[in-house]
């Protein structure tokens, strides 16, 4: 069971959780992650920024604040003799956290390593209380820091684990408790590299660390607890009239998370797909919901669009070779200068005639996609060989995605007429062969009328 920033926002939220563990124990054998109570990551990225840029005041008050959440669960939920043992440590978390910033604050730079030891720190008091809330229900648990499970690259920021080092190791530190019949209590987000060097799983993690301690452990199935009642045919937050999906397929929750449904971290599908455990997503604020089920495809699934999904922030870059260079040497050199920096891409389209290859990005990437392809043809830019890249900025994504629109005609019309019927320009379109997913880019300031037109054309 993985548990998110809002399932543990509180005293009564780590109550609610504690009660949702102990019901299962009787039922079945229980191993939990955890993410840092809601909004406490941000605080710290944003304390630790603060420092790094010379202000020696602004942490301080992150300090009473981090001090004061973790408190408050602790003087709410835990005995006395609980209390004795948890609040030391988290005085010692408290601490590290000062450590670092006044560090920061002093050589006024944060390398990624030491911000993933700092940013992950509210996962390490999370742990530490939902284990203490646990054992104050009589329910044997123990916090274990997921740096002694999980083994990843040095990629800090956004680790790439290695699964079969993990499942060894996560098993071997996890045999003592299970035969001592304690739950873990994990952290979410961490990892250690190799040489025990903390690293984090990149922001939303802790849905990959549940799905990885899951998959090492050869769990029957993975239970990810949030604040929604499921996988919805739409962001909630952008179409109102969102429902749940009560079945989605491995592909089709691993394109949705892509092109960014929050409520799953990209990578999360990875480690369950070898021995097809089934993921449940579950809503810690209405448990007696089912959910939605995560699982190998159903071949009686119904034809069309399941979901629809969004990025509201993104560019189109557009390069062309004109008669100079080949599309094909074009399309190489570009994709080769992102993929030396891990910059994920969103669509593609060309058109070859005229060298064009235009593609879309995350907007949060772009200065690192100008600096990728103005060193990649900075000779060809100065000798005016090639134009510099086009960006066309604040442009969204709106993602259609079904297993089943592969040989259902008339998809990409319907989505296309319920757009023109609004006068919604399409500014580009993508579809893969696999037709998994169709892709459309509008102007960013439309986006909302766009998913709500296709989401009711669609009658989802
Ligand atoms: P947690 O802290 O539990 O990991 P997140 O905030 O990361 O929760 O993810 C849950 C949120 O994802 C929901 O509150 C919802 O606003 C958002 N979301 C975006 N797209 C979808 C979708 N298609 N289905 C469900 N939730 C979605
Ligand atoms: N706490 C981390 C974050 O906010 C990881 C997670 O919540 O999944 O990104
Ligand atoms: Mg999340």
């Amino acid at each position: 069971m993985k548990f998110g920033g809002t399932s543990v926002g509180d005293a009564d939220c780590i109550e609610r959780v504690a009660a949702l563990v102990t019901a299962q124990v009787t039922e079945a054998e229980v191993a939990v992650v955890v993410s840092a109570m809601a909004g406490v990551t941000d605080m710290l990225i944003r304390a630790a920024t603060e420092a790094s840029r010379g202000d020696r005041e602004h942490w301080k008050g992150a300090r009473q604040e981090l001090a004061r959440r973790h408190r408050e669960v602790a003087d709410r939920l835990l005995y006395a003799g609980e209390q004795a043992q948890v609040l030391p440590r988290l005085a010692e978390e408290i601490g590290n956290f000062e450590n670092l910033c006044s560090g920061f604050s002093l050589v006024r730079e944060i390398t990624p390593r030491a911000m993933d030891a700092l940013s992950s720190l509210g996962e390490k008091m999370s742990a530490l209380l939902v284990a203490a809330a646990l054992r104050s229900k009589g329910c044997a648990a123990e916090a274990v820091d997921a740096t002694e499970l999980i083994v990843t690259d040095n990629h800090f920021g956004n680790a790439s684990p290695y699964f079969d080092e993990t499942a060894v190791k996560t098993r071997d530190r996890l045999a003592p408790l299970r035969r001592r019949h304690l739950i873990p209590v994990i952290t979410g987000f961490r990892a250690a590299t190799r040489e025990g060097l903390c690293t984090t799983l990149g922001r939303g993690g802790s849905d990959y660390s549940g799905t990885l301690i899951g998959g090492a452990l050869e769990a029957d199935e993975v239970w990810i607890w949030t604040d929604v009642d499921g996988v919805m045919t739409a962001d909630p937050r952008l179409v109102p009239s969102a429902h749940i999906v009560p079945e989605v397929s491995y592909r089709e929750a691993a394109e949705l998370s892509y092109f960014g449904a929050k409520v799953l971290h990209p990578k999360t599908i990875q480690p369950v797909l070898k021995r097809q455990i089934p993921v449940w997503i579950k809503n810690t604020f209405n448990p007696t919901c089912p959910g939605t089920r995560i699982g190998a495809a159903r071949v009686d699934a119904p034809p069309g669009v399941k979901a629809l999904t969004t990025i509201r922030a993104a560019d189109l870059i557009t390069v062309s070779g004109r008669d100079r260079l080949g599309f094909s040497e074009l399309a190489a050199r570009v994709f080769e200068s992102l993929s030396r920096e891990d910059i994920p891409t969103l669509m593609v389209t060309q058109s070859s005639a005229d060298n064009v290859l235009c593609f879309a990005v995350h907007d949060a990437d772009l200065l690192h996609v100008r600096e990728a392809l103005e060193k990649a043809f900075e000779l060809e830019i100065l000798h005016d060989y090639i134009a510099p890249p086009e960006v066309l900025p604040q442009v969204a994504i709106v993602v259609l995605v079904g297993e089943n629109m592969k040989g259902t005609p008339g998809i990409s019309g319907r989505a296309f007429g319920a757009l023109g019927k609004r006068g919604i320009n399409i500014i580009a379109i993508a579809q893969g062969s696999s037709e998994l997913s169709i892709s459309l880019a509008v102007a960013s300031g439309e986006v909302k009328e766009a998913v709500t037109a296709i989401h009711e054309e669609f009658e989802l």
